[in-house]
């Protein structure tokens, strides 16, 4: 942006879908950019607002100026602007909302400034009379360097940035921009090179001249590895390097998430099918926009396609996305990216604390970290020269963010790329059905792996029908005969096992047996999780515990059953069955702490584990190959949800767990429990066929003109009072159903269903209530959420009464 435009359009962080004008004053001009964050006046207070560019037209007579530039560098490239107003567009999110959700949380760049008086200042100081606020600041310079926040603290909150600017444009001061904590505890480790002068010959001591040799067949080596060598040699390198004969440097050593060192690694040779896939994508690259969806089985070896794809694409210069659904796969993903990339690859995830999300982000606004791996919100990540974005596990539900900005991350993929005129590639072993449909109907392009890796076949899932031990009593109900004795030969040969039910806690329906009433949550409407570890009831909801000794609220008698397996009554059973086995369990309940999902992982990798247990957590793209056996408790529980998507949803799931299985080179099993083997998303998970389970739903979906045949909004609206939410729905509904009738012409194909209460009609003491709009075409179903809101924009307010607008929204209840 050039500085003499003069005025510049802010987008600030409030609920309004307007972006503002404002004047950048003359002793300003010149630091203000795009991507910057400004200091301006608005209304009666001072807030902070993001450049976006030049201002887009005004009235001129309202204009106020620019208080301050709060940053030293842009935090977004000027390319992703667009980018943030398709987001606000789109979602119904205000823009200045966006951009800070877009923005690293806890970023505070001013934290990590320090400054030091120069030579020059120390001089200027005794001589030149300043203006007062740089008096201070130079006086106060003269004890030492500090951190820009001490002088704010010290002597004003308020000095403007360009103030520091100026002070170091004069040469009075010099800032240092100094990384934090996490980002300097980088792992060194010291090697040492042969150098140009060769000692004379028989001059060196034994030891010495030994190195000497080693160091001459290996041109450079680590200490480390010398000292395996030539056990005294830590001793001897530094007066070697005196003399001459070698260097001693540091290189950045990179560990994996188990602590131990990753070791560089090369490409692999492609499968046949693997390199068609890489081979069509790069044939496409820098052609403009292309999204891919690379459909291969659990184990084809996609990453290595990632991988592949990823060099190409450095290669020509241009930077590399990668979305994965969770921490524990970034780590894995992060691995193998390191290992084949090494330095280049920056990560952006959630579990890292604002020091080190500072660092990565900074790491890619100044194209040191030219891959990127990260969750959902790292489709954010700052690049500019973006080649490609890799979405792996498209199919996640996790790329969708519920609450705030409730976008999808996988769809942003797609949308970034278009903007960006690059590739996107997705990938699945089950792709969710919107993607799959975009490639009947050509949007995607589809790759497909029909087989696992180095012959490995897949593995044989058998079912076992649990409605006939629906009378067993004990654990035979929950463990068939099939599976224990499964379980058995497999902890005999000593493989391992995975049990999965996607239920946590150790009895999730606890019925009263005098009077049959269940527990049931104060605040939500919704039964209560008895938490044995914890010794109490659980809302799986809004937290909400009691006692595990509480009486029926009904009757008052104490006598609870305690009905509905989970995953902590599971693990006792299992004990029970094999007590010399090494159990752990992974869910929510068991991964609080940071750390702990990679400890469990990595009891499963060294083998210190026997038996995993756990929710869907243990199901996502996990690659372990002493898992021989998967035990699938109960396929139903994810059937019966009021929603279009749990056929889909139970597939993916059933699928991706059994493909847990086998990824060694021993073959796998599953053994698949389930009440409704005849169910198609079952019996297509079973015989392991995305096809025909995607031709069954697909018709389903068209003849109730579900997505992908139609888009959905859905409008959220809570609040405390039971009878205000009641009746601030029915108005909203009533404005739906009024506009339509309205303008039937425009608005014959959008579909209003409801208002109705939520079936989770409670939640956190918030009444829940729905709209539903549904319109085949996407436009239209925007322009009418438009004239909806600006028509009414009180139906919309955020007082009392709450009303999210919920765009493709992914959970229903
Ligand atoms: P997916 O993500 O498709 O489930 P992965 O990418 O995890 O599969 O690959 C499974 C395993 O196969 C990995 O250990 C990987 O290193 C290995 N692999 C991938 N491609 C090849 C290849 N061409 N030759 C040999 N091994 C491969
Ligand atoms: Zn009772
Ligand atoms: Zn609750």
């Amino acid at each position: 942006m050039k500085p003499d435009a003069g005025y510049i359009e802010v987008a600030v962080a409030i609920p309004v879908f307007q972006t503002f004008t404002y004047s950048a004053p003359e002793s300003l001009a010149a630091f203000v950019a795009i991507g910057k964050r400004v200091l301006i006046p608005f209304g009666r207070r001072r807030i902070t607002g993001y450049v976006l560019g030049p201002s887009r037209g005004f009235d001129h007579k309202e204009v106020k100026a620019v208080l301050d530039v709060l940053d030293e560098q842009p935090l977004f490239p000027s390319a992703m602007v667009p980018f943030f107003r398709w987001i606000s567009d789109y979602y119904k999110y205000p823009l200045g909302e966006v951009v800070k959700n877009a923005l690293p949380g806890g970023l505070n760049i001013r934290d990590y400034v320090q400054v030091s008086l120069t030579t020059d200042g120390q001089a200027v100081l005794a001589r030149e009379q300043l203006n007062p606020v740089s008096q201070q600041i130079l006086s106060h310079l003269q004890s030492g360097p500090c951190r820009v926040q001490e002088l704010y603290k010290k002597i004003d909150q308020t000095i403007p940035g360009a103030l520091f600017y100026s002070l170091e444009q004069q040469g009075l001061i010099s800032r240092k921009w100094e990384l934090s904590q996490a980002g300097t505890k980088a792992r060194l480790e010291r090697y040492v090179r042969l150098s140009d002068v060769r000692p004379v010959a028989g001059k060196l001591s034994p030891s010495r001249a030994k190195i000497m040799d080693v160091l001459t067949a290996s041109g450079e080596i680590s200490v480390r590895q010398l000292k395996e060598i030539i056990p005294t040699a830590a001793a001897l390198i530094k007066p070697l390097e005196k003399a001459g004969y070698l260097t001693i440097h540091y290189k950045r050593l990179y560990r994996d998430p188990f602590g131990e060192l990753i070791k560089p690694d090369r490409a692999l040779a492609l499968n046949p099918e693997q390199a068609e896939a890489v081979g069509g994508i790069c044939g496409y690259f820098g052609k403009g926009y292309k999204t891919f969806l690379l459909r291969g089985v659990t184990g084809s070896g996609k990453t290595e396609v990632y991988l592949q794809v990823a060099d190409e694409v450095l290669k020509s210069g241009r930077r590399v996305l990668v979305l994965v659904p969770e921490i524990a796969l970034i780590t894995q993903m992060e691995r193998r990216f390191r290992a084949r990339f090494g330095d280049c690859v920056g990560v952006l995830h959630s579990a890292l604390s604002a020091g080190e999300r500072y660092d990565q982000w900074s790491r890619i606004l100044d194209g040191e970290a030219t891959v990127v791996i990260g969750a959902r919100s790292a489709i954010f990540a700052p690049f500019e020269n973006i080649g490609i974005i890799i979405v792996d596990e498209e199919h996640d539900s996790s790329y969708k963010q519920e609450g705030k900005l409730r976008y999808n991350a996988r769809d942003l993929a797609v949308v970034r790329a278009q903007q960006n005129d690059c590739l996107a590639l997705l990938g699945s072993a089950t792709p969710s059905i919107q993607s799959y449909y975009n490639t009947v109907t050509e949007k995607f392009s589809e790759l497909i792996l029909t087989k696992r890796v180095e012959q490995r076949s897949l593995p044989e899932i058998s079912i076992v029908d649990l409605r006939e031990t629906r009378d067993t009593r004990g654990i035979g109900r929950y463990i068939s005969p099939q599976l224990l004795q499964a379980m058995q030969e497999t902890l005999e040969r000593g493989e391992q096992v995975l049990l999965f039910l996607n239920r946590r806690g150790y009895a999730s329906f606890p019925v009263c047996s005098a009077c049959g009433q269940p527990m049931r949550c104060k605040h939500c409407d919704i039964t209560l999780t008895l938490h044995r570890r914890s010794n109490a009831y659980r809302c799986h909801y809004c937290g909400f515990s009691r006692s595990a000794v509480s009486k029926c609220d009904v009757c008052g008698s104490s006598k609870i059953k305690q009905l509905g397996l989970g995953t902590e009554k599971l693990e006792d059973l299992v004990a029970k069955l094999f007590p010399d086995a090494r159990l752990a369990r992974m869910d929510r309940d068991t991964t609080t702490r940071k750390g702990s999902v990679l400890k469990l992982l990595k009891g499963l990798r060294d083998k210190t584990t026997d038996i995993l247990l756990g929710t869907q957590m243990v199901a996502k793209g996990h690659d372990f190959p002493n898992i021989t056996v998967v035990g699938i408790i109960c396929a139903d529980l994810s059937l019966s949800f009021p929603d279009f998507r749990a056929g889909e949803r139970t597939f993916q799931l059933l699928a991706q767990v059994a493909g847990r299985a086998g990824r060694g080179d021993r073959p796998g099993r599953v053994i698949l429990q389930t009440y409704n083997p005849d169910h198609f998303s079952i019996d297509a998970a079973r015989r392991q066929d995305f096809l025909s389970f995607y031709n069954q739903e697909i018709g389903f979906r068209k003849a109730l003109n579900y997505p992908p045949f139609s888009r959905v909004v859905q409008l959220k609206i809570s609040g405390t009072d039971p009878r205000t939410t009641k009746k601030h729905a029915h108005i909203l509904g009533d404005l739906c159903h009024s506009l339509k009738a309205n303008q039937s012409a425009r608005y014959r194909s959008i579909d209003i269903m409801g208002p109705i209460e939520a079936s989770l009609a409670r939640i956190a003491r918030r009444y829940r209530w729905q709209i539903l709009l549904k319109g085949s075409n996407i436009r239209r179903l925007h322009q009418f959420i438009n004239q909806l809101m600006s028509d009414h924009p009180a139906g919309f307010s955020r007082h009392q009464v709450q009303v999210a607008i919920d765009v493709d929204p992914f959970f229903m209840m």
